[in-house]
C-alpha cells in the first residue's frame, strides 16, 4: 500500500532565497535552486490561485523507483503536489528504462500522448530522464521529433533537476543536460518515499560487470558504492521516521566496498568501526559487504533488511552466514542466474558455471535450509540452442526457485550480444518463454503449497485496491500473503466506519504490523491465510 508522500531531509530554504548568486559546492547549489524554483512556482500558483501538480511516473528497476523518491522530493520541496491524473498535471516526468527494447517503444508511445496534451495545455512541462536519456540516439530522437519536451537528464545528475528546471522557467528553450559519467555523489537532497513503512536505500550505483547482453554498465556508469557511513545515517533516520522494512539496493550488492578498497579509500569504510564493534575494522577490509548487513542488523527498530541483487559469482559463503546468524536479515535471497547452461553463462560474461551456481544454492540450502531463494532469467541469448534452453528449464526444476523473473532477451544497441551471430527468432523466444514460466508456475505452486498449515510471520501493507477487508503482506522471504481483516477507515466526508468481513480478524491492524498468518490455501503468486495474533 503506498501512504500519504511524506517529504524526508526537508531543507530550510529561507537562507538562500536571498543569495545573489549560485554557491558552487553541493548540496547547497541545488538548495540555492529549490529556493529560486519555489519563488517562481509560487508567483504561477498565485496566478492560477491553487497549488501546481506533478506527475511522476517510473519505469524499470528499483533504483529507478529510489531516484524518483529523490526528484518527487526536490519538487515537492520546490511547492509541487504530487498527483496521479496525468492528463491535468501541471508538470509530467518521466524516468526511463531502457534495459529491454519494449520499454523504449513505450516511451515514445507515451510522448505522443504528452504532445497531445500539451497542445491542449502550452504551459504544462515535460521532463524526461533516467537511463534511456543516456543514449545518444534517443536524446537525438527526442531534439528532432519531440521539441515540446521541456528538460531532459540522464541517471548522474537527477541531484540536479532543480536546477534544470529553473533554467528552464527562465530561459525558453528546451535544457538538455546528459552527463557520460558520474561526478561524485551527492548527499543530503530531500525524498519522498513511496510507501510508509518500507524503503530502499542505495548502498552502491552502477556495476562494473559487463555481461554482454547489458546495458546497465553504460547508463549507469561504473561500480561507486556509498560510505557505509551516509548508508546507517539514512537508515536511522527511515527507521526513526516509522520505517520498519530496508531493502540495499545495488546491481551487485556482494562488491560493495570494493571500490574502495581498490582506490585506496578505506576511510571511507572504516570511518563508523567504533560504532559497530570490535573486530569490525578486519571484517570490512575482509567482507565489506557481509560487515554492511551486520551492521544494518544493529539498528535499533530495524525489523526487516533485505538486499538485492546477488551476483552469483561474487556472492561469499560469509554473506549467506551472516544473513543466518542476523537477527533482522530476511532468509530470501534473489541470485540472478540468467541461464542454465554454462556454454551461455560464458557468452553472458557471467563469469560463473551451472555447476557453481547450484553449489551456491546448496551453501545457502546448508545454512538456511527455508530459505526463499528467487532470480532472473534470460530466454533466447543468441546462440541458445534447444539443449542449452532444456539445461536452463532442468535447473530450474533442481533449484525450486521460489519465484522468478523472466525475461525475452532484447537487443540493445551497443552491446557485445547485439553483434552476435545466431540471433535468435522471435517465434522461438516466446515459445520458450511460455515453456520457462510453465515450469517455473509449477514449482512456484508446489513450493507455496508446502507452506499450508504453517504459521508465518508477515509484515501487513495494507487492504487491497478491490477488497478493503483483504489484507495483504510480505513474508520474510518476500512471498504475498492475503488475508481477511475487519479495519476501521475514514470516508471522504472523514466519518469512520468500520469494514466487517465474516471471518475477518478484529485484531487492530496498520500498515507495518508484524503478524502471524497460518496458511490455509496457496496459488501460484500468493498464498491466504488467517491471522492468528
Ligand atoms: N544487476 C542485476 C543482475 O545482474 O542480476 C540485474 C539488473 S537488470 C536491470 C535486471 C534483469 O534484466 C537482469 O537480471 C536480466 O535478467 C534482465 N536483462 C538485462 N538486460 C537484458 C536484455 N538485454 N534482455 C533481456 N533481459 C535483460
Ligand atoms: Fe547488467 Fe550484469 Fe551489471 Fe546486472 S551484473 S546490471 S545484468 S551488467
Amino acid at each position: 500500500m503506498k501512504g500519504e508522500p511524506e517529504l524526508f531531509n526537508e531543507i530550510d530554504l529561507d537562507k538562500y532565497e536571498s543569495l545573489k548568486e549560485a554557491p558552487e559546492n553541493e548540496p547547497e547549489r541545488q538548495y540555492y535552486y529549490m529556493a529560486k524554483c519555489r519563488e517562481l512556482i509560487g508567483l504561477i500558483e498565485k496566478k492560477k490561485g491553487r497549488k501546481l501538480t506533478v506527475y511522476n511516473l517510473v519505469v524499470g528497476c528499483q533504483m529507478n523507483a529510489k531516484d524518483s523518491e529523490k526528484i518527487q522530493g526536490i519538487l515537492t520541496q520546490i511547492g509541487f503536489e504530487k498527483t496521479d491524473a496525468e492528463e491535468t498535471a501541471d508538470m509530467v516526468i518521466y524516468n526511463t528504462c531502457t534495459v529491454r527494447e519494449n520499454a523504449n517503444l513505450k516511451v515514445y508511445g507515451r510522448l505522443g500522448y504528452l504532445n497531445s496534451l500539451k497542445r491542449e495545455r502550452p504551459d504544462m512541462l515535460i521532463a524526461m530522464c533516467g537511463c534511456m536519456m543516456q543514449e545518444k540516439h534517443v536524446v537525438d530522437t527526442i531534439k528532432e521529433k519531440y521539441r515540446f519536451v521541456d528538460i531532459v537528464f540522464g541517471t548522474y545528475n537527477i541531484y540536479k533537476t532543480a536546477e534544470l528546471l529553473y533554467l528552464r522557467l527562465t530561459g525558453g528553450n528546451m535544457v538538455i543536460d546528459i552527463w557520460n559519467e558520474n561526478k561524485g555523489i551527492v548527499e543530503e537532497l530531500p525524498a519522498v518515499r513511496e510507501y510508509p513503512f518500507k524503503s530502499g536505500v542505495n548502498i552502491m550505483y552502477g556495476c562494473n560487470n559487463f555481461c554482454t547482453y547489458c546495458i546497465v554498465p553504460y547508463v549507469r556508469g561504473r561500480e561507486r558504492s556509498r560510505s557505509i557511513e551516509n548508508i546507517l545515517e539514512e537508515v536511522r533516520s527511515a527507521v526513526a521516521a516509522g520505517y520498519k522494512e530496508i531493502t540495499l539496493l545495488g546491481q551487485n550488492v556482494d562488491s560493495y566496498g570494493k571500490d574502495f578498497l581498490r582506490n585506496h579509500e578505506e576511510e571511507k569504510l572504516l570511518s563508523v568501526s567504533s560504532a559497530v564493534g570490535e573486530g569490525f575494522t578486519e571484517a570490512l577490509k575482509a567482507e565489506p559487504f557481509a560487515a554492511l548487513l551486520k551492521a544494518v542488523d544493529q539498528v535499533p527498530g530495524v525489523e526487516r533488511v533485505h538486499f538485492m541483487t546477488s551476483h552469483p559469482r561474487d556472492m561469499s559463503e560469509e554473506v549467506i552466514r551472516t544473513v543466518a546468524q542476523g537477527t533482522h536479515l530476511c532468509e530470501h535471497f534473489h541470485v540472478a542466474l540468467q541461464s542454465g547452461s554454462s556454454r551461455i553463462l560464458k557468452a553472458m560474461n557471467r563469469g560463473y558455471t551451472r555447476e557453481r551456481f547450484l553449489a551456491l544454492v546448496k551453501t545457502i540450502r546448508k545454512y538456511i535450509p527455508q530459505a526463499a531463494i528467487t532470480t532472473d532469467i534470460i530466454v533466447g541469448f543468441p546462440g541458445e540452442t534447444d539443449e542449452d534452453f532444456a539445461e536452463t528449464c532442468s535447473l530450474v526444476e533442481e533449484v525450486g526457485f521460489d519465484s522468478a523473473f523472466t525475461f525475452i532477451y532484447s537487443k540493445r544497441s551497443g552491446t557485445p550480444a547485439a553483434r552476435m551471430q545466431d540471433q535468435i527468432p522471435d517465434d522461438v523466444k516466446h515459445a520458450r518463454l511460455q515453456k520457462l514460466m510453465d515450469v517455473q508456475n509449477r514449482q512456484s505452486l508446489c513450493i507455496n503449497r508446502k507452506l499450508v498449515g504453517q504459521t508465518v510471520e508477515v509484515m501487513a501493507e495494507g487492504p487491497t485496491e478491490k477488497h478493503p477487508e483483504t489484507w495483504n503482506g510480505r513474508t520474510r522471504g518476500n512471498k504475498l500473503v492475503l488475508w481477511q481483516q475487519n479495519h476501521t477507515v475514514k470516508s471522504a466526508d472523514s466519518s469512520e466506519k468500520t469494514i466487517h468481513s465474516e471471518e475477518g480478524s478484529s485484531l487492530p491492524i496498520r500498515p507495518g504490523q508484524l503478524v502471524q498468518i497460518k496458511i490455509e490455501s496457496a496459488q501460484t503468486w500468493l498464498v491466504k491465510g488467517t491471522r492468528i495474533n
